[in-house]
C-alpha cells in the first residue's frame, strides 16, 4: 500500500514517523529516500522517539555508515550516502545489519537497493517548499500498517 502525507512542518515530521515507528517489528527494514535536508534523518529520529530513543542521540551518521542504538528491540541507522558502490557496503556487512533481527533504518537506501529486502518499508521525500514536504510511505498490505493509515490521518489529503 502506497500513503501519501502532507508534512507543514518539522513536527509533522515526527509525528508522522512515530505513528510508523509503532508499527514496526523486529527485523524491519526501512529504506529512506530524498534530497539532502528533506527530512530523512528526521524521520528517524520520529521512529526513533517509538522506541524510547532520545532525538539528539539521531543524528546524520555519515560519516560513521551505521550507529547502533541498543535497547529491547535494537535500530540500527545506516547512511550509504558516503557509500561508491554496493560492493563496498558489502564489505563493511550490511547485508548482514539488514537481515538482524533489529529495526535498520537506511537513509540514501535507493544506493543499495539490491540488498534491500523485497518487504523493505520505503520513505520517500519530496521537498514542496520552506517547511512543507511530501512524505510518501509505501508498505506491505499487511493490518499493522492499517493501523498506521488510521493513525496518521490528520497528515493525509482529505484526512
Ligand atoms: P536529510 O537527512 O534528509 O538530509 P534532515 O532530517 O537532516 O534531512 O534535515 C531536514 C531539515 O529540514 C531540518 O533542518 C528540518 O528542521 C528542516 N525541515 C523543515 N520543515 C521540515 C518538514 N516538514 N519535515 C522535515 N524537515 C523539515
Ligand atoms: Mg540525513
Amino acid at each position: 500500500m502506497i500513503l501519501r502525507f502532507t508534512s507543514n512542518s518539522p513536527e509533522d515530521t515526527l509525528a508522522i514517523a512515530r505513528a510508523l515507528g509503532e508499527a514496526l517489528l523486529p527485523g524491519d527494514v526501512v529504506a529512506l529516500t530524498g534530497d539532502l535536508g528533506a527530512g530523512k534523518t528526521l524521520f528517524c529520529k520520529g521512529i526513533g522517539k517509538a522506541f524510547g530513543i532520545p532525538p539528539d542521540r539521531i543524528v546524520s551518521p555519515t560519516f560513521t555508515i551505521v550507529t547502533e542504538h541498543a535497547g529491547p528491540i535494537p535500530l540500527t541507522h545506516i547512511d550509504v550516502y558516503r557509500i561508491e558502490a554496493v560492493r563496498e557496503a558489502e564489505d563493511i556487512g550490511i547485508p548482514e545489519l539488514l537481515s538482524g533481527d533489529g529495526i535498520c533504518l537506511v537513509e540514501w537506501g535507493e544506493r543499495i537497493a539490491e540488498l534491500l529486502p523485497t518487504d523493505c518499508i520505503q520513505v520517500k521525500f519530496t521537498i514542496l517548499g520552506d517547511d512543507r514536504r511530501e512524505i510518501a510511505v509505501i508498505a506491505p498490505d499487511h493490518p499493522r500498517f492499517h493501523d498506521f493509515r488510521v493513525r496518521s490521518q490528520r497528515f493525509q489529503p482529505g484526512g
